[in-house]
């Protein structure tokens, strides 16, 4: 899965969640957020952001991350 990670706080502009097939992001507390259950690897989001604040899990601190991509996006 893709993760967003804090360089979104504050940004975000959206583009990635236009280019996004499956329709994955949710607005977090302060930051978008992915659904990692809902997320199909495809990577179009990652040249997206104007940020770079998406991060394949393999280079995203990951456990920090992957909590609060899934926390988020399941209760909004
Ligand atoms: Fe959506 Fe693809 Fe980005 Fe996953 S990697 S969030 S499916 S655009």
């Amino acid at each position: 899965t893709y993760l967003v990670t804090d360089a979104c706080i504050k940004c975000k502009y959206m583009d990635c969640v236009e280019v996004c097939p499956v329709d994955c992001f949710y607005e977090g507390e302060n930051m978008l957020v992915i659904n990692p259950n809902e997320c199909i690897d495809c990577g179009v989001c990652e040249p997206e952001c104007p940020a770079e604040a998406i991060l394949p899990d393999t280079e995203a601190d990951q456990e920090k991350w992957l909590e609060i991509n899934a926390k988020f996006s399941e209760e909004w």
